[in-house]
């Protein structure tokens, strides 16, 4: 089923989350752990991350450097098969623009369609590390909002070879990303939501938020976006602070504020454990909040550890 069929059915407001493949090297063990964990609260969809090739640079003999392709965390088509026909959950594969061209896209996309997977979240991606800008690839997207309009393309059986007749028309359910702090790309929240509103024009069917601590910020980038006519399912992403190192990371890594009454629990706090109660308290607290405002769907960022998902999960739902 689609991730908006599932919002349109639900009585209450749903719990879902997202994992990262295993690095390259360990088996799916892990993630069969991560999400037995979490069965007892009912995903209706389970989202797994897509992360591109990055370079490394090895130095050789006589100091010259071997620029090397590689591909730390491989694995979301088959995750994605393996959950969705071993616990009969939706799986939403998220999809890139970064190191795709668009037939490397619609071939993916061919792939998910056999597999019985429909539903997706189309994204640009970053800059890989050793760049500053992102740089699509040559016959590739710029901006998840044409990557969304491909995929809205294939729905209606437009694939890149114009000749081919009566083609099969794809079935996808699009998601998209939106930033209540902005992108940190975007001049202006205002002209960041305009971009939104391109995605969801090009046929998005629901957002899903970067994370953030501080619930007034959602609530204002949903207001705005409704000022703008963005009418679609804006589903809040939430992730419990588990380290003091997070503290800097977060706002780094995300480029999201921290509210200073959690910055201050965080460092009255003597070890990474007491830091990850804080986070658990935290997160409870917003997600209760959240749910009495409305939400249709509560989205947790689990990075691939299910405790305090769970424990969270446990005082919810
Ligand atoms: P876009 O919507 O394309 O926006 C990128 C920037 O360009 C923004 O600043 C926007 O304002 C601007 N922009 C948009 N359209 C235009 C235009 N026409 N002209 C000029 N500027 C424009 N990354 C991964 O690598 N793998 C993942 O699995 C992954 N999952 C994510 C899940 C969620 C829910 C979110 C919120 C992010 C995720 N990311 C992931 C990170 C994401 O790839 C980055 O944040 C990326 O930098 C932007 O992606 P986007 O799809 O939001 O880009």
């Amino acid at each position: 089923m689609k991730v908006t069929e599932h919002i349109a059915q639900a009585e209450q407001c749903l719990f879902s989350f997202e994992i990262l493949p295993p690095l390259k090297g360990q088996d799916i063990n892990a993630i069969y752990h991560t999400v037995e964990n979490l069965l007892e609260f009912n995903p209706p969809f389970i989202d797994v991350t897509y992360h591109r090739e990055e370079y490394q640079y090895v130095e050789k003999a006589g100091g010259l450097l071997e620029k090397r392709v590689v591909r730390k965390r491989p694995g979301t088509l088959g995750i994605c098969a393996a959950l969705q026909s071993k616990y009969d959950i939706d799986m939403v594969p998220h999809v890139l623009c970064g190191g795709f061209t668009k037939e490397d896209t619609e071939n993916f996309l061919i792939d998910l369609d056999f597999l019985g997977i429909n539903n997706v979240v189309a994204l640009r991606g970053d800059a890989v590390p050793t760049e500053v800008y992102f740089k699509p690839e040559k016959q590739g997207h710029s901006y998840a909002s044409e990557l969304v309009a491909q995929i809205n393309g294939l729905n209606k059986g437009h694939y890149l070879d114009e000749e081919l007749k009566h083609s099969h028309t794809t079935d996808f359910c699009i998601g998209v990303g939106g930033y209540p702090e902005k992108h940190m790309e975007a001049p202006s929240l205002e002209k960041d939501i305009a971009f939104l509103k391109q995605k969801v024009e090009a046929g998005a069917d629901y957002i899903i938020t970067q994370m953030f601590f501080d619930n007034q910020k959602y609530f204002e980038f949903v207001k705005r976006c409704r000022e703008e006519g963005i009418n679609c399912p804006i589903i809040p992403g939430l992730k419990p602070i588990s380290t003091i190192k997070q503290l800097s990371l977060l706002p780094h890594r995300f480029h999201v504020d921290l509210p200073q009454d959690l910055i201050q629990a965080v460092e009255a706090c003597s070890s990474n454990a007491q830091v990850k109660e804080v986070g658990v308290e935290w997160c409870i607290a917003q997600s209760q909040e959240l749910i009495e405002a409305g939400v249709p769907v509560l989205h947790y960022y689990t990075m691939s550890r299910s405790e305090n998902i769970h424990k969270i999960a446990k005082a919810i739902f």
